[in-house]
Parts: structure tokens; sequence; C-alpha cells
């Protein structure tokens, strides 16, 4: 028997990484970002417990293209490497030194927003670099390091003469990748993916209007000034408290995640917690119509303030994937493949605290301000029937807010309006009867036909409207749902039918009598009050007693076909 290690060739992970390791070439500068990001948020971080003695001051990521030298900068003011460090962190091809940062400062910096985590993000740059430098000075009092790289597994590292602590990444850009020299180009991956990281990032200079003085004359010209260009807004609305933003702070937000949109979301809902699982975020109502482009502006979603993706499905309860805003979660294994997300234990956690979030916020709304939520009703009614038909714990939650709109304009809840039918429009089987239109238009004359008669009927319009309905009736007792111009509605009892009975009182009690002759009395009763309406001329019941004790000598129907209900005849 022979026994020996595997030998893992590191000649063949640069291949490997070019070629699989993230589909998509772009996010290699969210990578390099993301490690200068760490590195400055390290250096908060050791400064703020008196580990370095460096200042922290006011640190900016700075992003620039050198389009003659075919080259991408990233350069940092962060913690910085000596050559030892170099060796470690960059040589060992996935070894996270952010893990190990994390792992070593576990009890204070476990909040401080660190992202790297695999040890693999910096060489994501060879998928578009065919040499990558590092030119870095450690804020430790040591001499700076230069390492270059030709993506073999040959580098060289040699000292260099930078002063001040920082990192910067030098990327000579390969030539069929040429389009990451392009300015229109990476500012717009610097939108797309870091437009809400946590420490600046400059992007070349712009010009800004400086606001004139309230006293100046009216003829004075505005002036400009240069200013850096900085891409992101470093605190978005998600990272703070709820108690610290106000209606408007949400609608400036919706308008920083969606330049485009101009109409106003409907209400917002701020998703915050931090056990057992990590998540904050904001989602938007958006007003819904039928026609809208919900594939357009979707839910972003992040991991410590870097965007991720905006496919959220298999995170978020796919009728919420209908809403827009962010949702923040480092505890999302983006990895993975999306069959194997919706299986992931922490997955369906984080799915039914949203759906169980908004449920809640739609109940206080509902509560709060009942007029303005029936004003809302018609712009959200989509979502909510689309989530009681297909997660069933929104489907209880939603009977505190569900709403019935009548032809009329009024608004029911599904208790309130039972409640409100219930005498009128009760057929003779015990079943409550709601009557429906699809189309207020188009089946006019039966509303107004059904209106005469006094019954209430629902406007019921929505594209899943009849699924709906079934579910309904399968999951309350004792409804149905009849819609406006079909026959059944002719199965109404109406409760204020003329007497139709054309025996006299006289001749019932003999009628009566004559029954009881034939029936033992002891068994059944008989009632004569049927025949004031016309569903049948008498009533004979059966005590509760005699009918179990029918139904416990299994012999079956008996002899007037008895069961839970009276029989009319
Ligand atoms: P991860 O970020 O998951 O730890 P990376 O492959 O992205 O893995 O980076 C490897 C390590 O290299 C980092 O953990 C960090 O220690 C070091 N590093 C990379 N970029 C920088 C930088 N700009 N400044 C300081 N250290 C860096
Ligand atoms: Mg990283």
């Amino acid at each position: 028997m022979a026994t020996g290690n595997i030998n893992v060739s590191v000649e063949n992970i640069f291949p490997l990484i070019k070629k699989f390791l993230y589909s998509d070439h772009e996010i290699f500068l969210r990578e390099l970002i993301s490690n200068a990001t760490d590195a400055t948020l390290k250096l908060k971080h050791l400064t703020s417990i008196g580990e370095a003695s460096v200042e922290y001051g006011n640190p900016v990521i700075e992003v620039s293209i050198d389009k003659e030298k075919k080259q991408l900068r990233i350069s940092d003011q962060g913690i910085g490497m000596t050559k030892e460090e170099v060796e470690k962190y960059i040589n060992q091809v996935a070894f996270s030194g952010a893990e190990e940062f994390l792992e070593k400062y576990k009890d204070t910096a476990k909040d401080s927003g660190i992202i790297g985590h695999f040890g693999l993000g910096f060489y994501s740059a060879f998928m578009v670099a065919n040499k990558v430098e590092i030119i870095t000075k450690s804020y430790k009092d040591e001499p700076a390091a230069h390492w270059v790289c030709e993506g073999t597994t040959e580098f060289t590292l040699e000292e260099a003469d930078k002063k001040e602590h920082g990192t910067d990444i030098i990327l000579h850009i390969n030539e069929d990748d040429k389009e990451f020299l392009e300015e229109n180009r990476i500012e717009q991956l610097l939108v797309k993916y870091n437009k809400f990281m946590p420490i600046p990032i400059k992007f070349g200079t712009k010009e800004e209007t400086i606001e004139l003085p309230e006293d100046a004359p009216e003829d004075a010209k505005p002036e400009t000034k240069t200013v850096d260009n900085i891409i992101n807004n470093t605190n978005p609305a998600w990272t703070k408290q709820p108690t610290d933003l106000e209606d408007k702070d949400y609608n400036e937000f919706y308008r920083e995640l969606y330049p485009m949109q101009f109409e106003e979301p409907l209400f917002h809902i701020h998703l915050n917690v931090d056990y057992p699982f990590n998540l904050t975020g904001i989602l938007y109502f958006p007003k819904m119509s039928q026609d809208m482009n919900i594939q357009k502006d979707k839910i972003q979603l992040y991991q410590n303030q870097v965007f991720v993706t905006d496919n959220v499905e298999g995170i978020v309860p796919e009728f919420l994937t209908m809403l827009r805003g962010v949702i923040d979660s480092p505890d999302i294994p983006l990895n993975v493949s999306r069959s194997y997300l919706q299986a992931d234990g922490a997955v369906k956690k984080i799915s039914s605290y949203i759906t169980r979030k908004v449920a809640d916020k739609l109940k206080t709304l509902f509560n709060n301000n009942r007029e303005d939520f029936e004003k809302k009703w018609n712009d959200i009614k989509i979502v909510i029937e689309y989530g009681m038909l297909t997660e069933e714990k929104f489907f209880e939650k939603a009977q505190a807010f569900a709403l019935y709109p009548t032809v009329d304009d009024k608004y029911f809840t599904f208790e309130e309006f039972e409640e409100k039918i219930k005498e009128n429009q009760t057929d003779k089987d015990g079943n409550k009867v709601i009557l429906y239109a699809s189309n207020k238009d188009e089946q006019h004359s039966y509303i107004e036909a059904a209106k005469d008669k006094g019954y209430e009927v629902l406007l019921l319009d929505t594209p899943i409207v009849s699924h709906l309905l079934q579910k309904l009736e399968t999951s309350k007792e004792k409804i149905s749902f009849v819609r406006v111009d079909s026959d059944h509605v002719d199965n109404l009892i109406k409760k204020d039918e003329e007497k139709i009975s054309k025996l006299s009182d006289e001749e019932k009690e003999k009628l009566k009598e004559d029954f009881e002759k034939v029936i033992p009395k002891e068994k059944y009763s008989i009632q004569l009050e049927a025949m004031d309406s016309n569903a049948a001329p008498l009533i004979i019941t059966q005590p509760e007693f005699m009918r179990r004790m029918k139904e416990m000598q299994q012999t079956g129907g008996g002899m007037f076909g008895m069961g839970n209900m009276p029989e009319m005849y």
C-alpha cells in the first residue's frame, strides 16, 4: 500500500482563475476596491484601538487611467504591507488576510465591515492584466515593497521608496481588455459596484458651480471650481438607524438607487436584524401597474456595501421580487448555485424574515391610517394577492390587512365583509355567497341587478383573482364566490321574500300532526317556518345526540338521509 500527498500544481491556478473563478471579467475592479477598502478599514480599526500610531486622517481610494502606458491604477491610504506580508498574503493563493484579521481581532472588529473572505479576489486582476505590480508601504516603520508578477508562478519582490503608508495596485491591461482603459467604462463599473462603499472613491475631477451668496448682484455669473469626482455615498440610508431617518430621506435614497425613476415610492420597509443572521436594507413598494416593467429596476443585493447582484431570486420570496430597494447581508452564500441557495437554511430564514417584516409593515400602515391604506390598495394589491397565493405564512398574516373593494369603492377586510353579508347573502346550505365582478363596465347590468336586490358586489379585477378565490374558498368555511353574471346568483335566499305558503295556520298545525303520526316524535321534530320562504315547505330536524348515535352505529344514511345539517324537503 502506498500513501502520499496529492500534488496541486500552482502553475495551473492562473488559467483556472482566468477561466472559471469569475465568469464576469468586470468584477476585478470590485475586488481590488474591496481590498483597498479593507486595508483602509483595518487601519481605521487599528488606530481606534491604539495599535497603530499613524494618523488615520481622511483616506481616499483613487482610481486612475494612463492610456499611453495602458495602465489602470488603484491607490489606497490604508494599512499597507511589509515585504514579509506580501510574501504571506499575496504569494499564498487562497489565503485570506481579511479572514485572518477578523479572527485576530474578533472581539472588536466584527462590525468593522471588512469585506474579504476567500483570499482569491486579488488574483482576479489577472483576468484583465498580463502584468500586475504592487507598490506598498506598511503603517509600521518598515521600508516599502515592490512586487511584480506576469501571470505565472514567478514574481519579483524588492524594496521600493514609497513614503506614505498605503498600497498602489498597477494593472497592465491586456490588449483584449482595452475597454477597461476607457473612462466611461470604468466610471460605469464604479457606479454599479461601488456606489455605496464606506471609503470615498475618487475618479478624476469635476467642475462644480459655487452657489452665489444671497446678496449677489443679479448679473453675477456663478463661478465653478474643480473638485474631486467622488463616486460613492459612504453613508447610505440603509446603514443608518430608522429613527435617524425621515420619509424624505427614504425618498431621496430611492432616487439615488434609481436615478431614472421619477415616481415616488408608496412606502418603505427598513430591515435591520443581527441575529440569527445579519441583514440590513430598505425595501420600497413602488406604484404597481399591470403593464409595469418589473424587469428594469430591481432589488439590489449588497454584501458590506459592495454591490453583488440584482438577481435576488431564491433569496427574497418570489412575490417580493416585484419590490425595489436594497438588501445587505454578509450571510448569504453567493458562491453557490441558485438551486442550492433555495435549500440553504440561513437563506430560508432570511426569506421568511423579509416576508414577516413586509406583512408587519402592511398591518401597521393599515392600522395607523386606514384611509390612506385604502387609497394605495389598487397600487399594491397585485403584490399582496400574489403573496397570499404563494406564501402560506403571508396568507395568514394578510387576513389582518388584505382588502376587498366593492363596486362602489368601499373597502372591507374579509372578516368585515362576511359580517356585512351574512344576513342577506347566505344560501340554503348556510354558505355565505360572495358576489363579485371582474369588470365593472362589461358586467354593468348584472351588477346593477344584484345591487337592486340589496346584494353587495366585490370588484376583484387582478389577473390572479380566480386563483385567489379558490384559495379563499378552500381555506375559509362556508364561503362560495359567485361571479355576478353567473346563474348561481339565483340560489341565494331572499330573506325579505313575501310569505308564499298557501296554507292557513290551522292547516299547518293539522299537517304537523299528520307528520308526527308517521314519524316518531321522540326522534325528529317538524318545523313549519320554512313554509314562509320559498326554500322548502317544512324542515324535519334530528336532535344532535340522535345524529351522533347514528354515526356511531355506522348505519349510514338513515330514513331521511340526515347528515350534519337539517334536511329540507
Ligand atoms: P481576501 O480579500 O479575501 O482576503 P484577496 O485575494 O482579495 O483575499 O487579498 C489577499 C490579501 O492580500 C488580503 O487579505 C490582504 O491581506 C492583502 N491585500 C490585498 N490588497 C491589499 C491592499 N490594497 N492593501 C493591503 N493589503 C492588501
Ligand atoms: Mg479581497
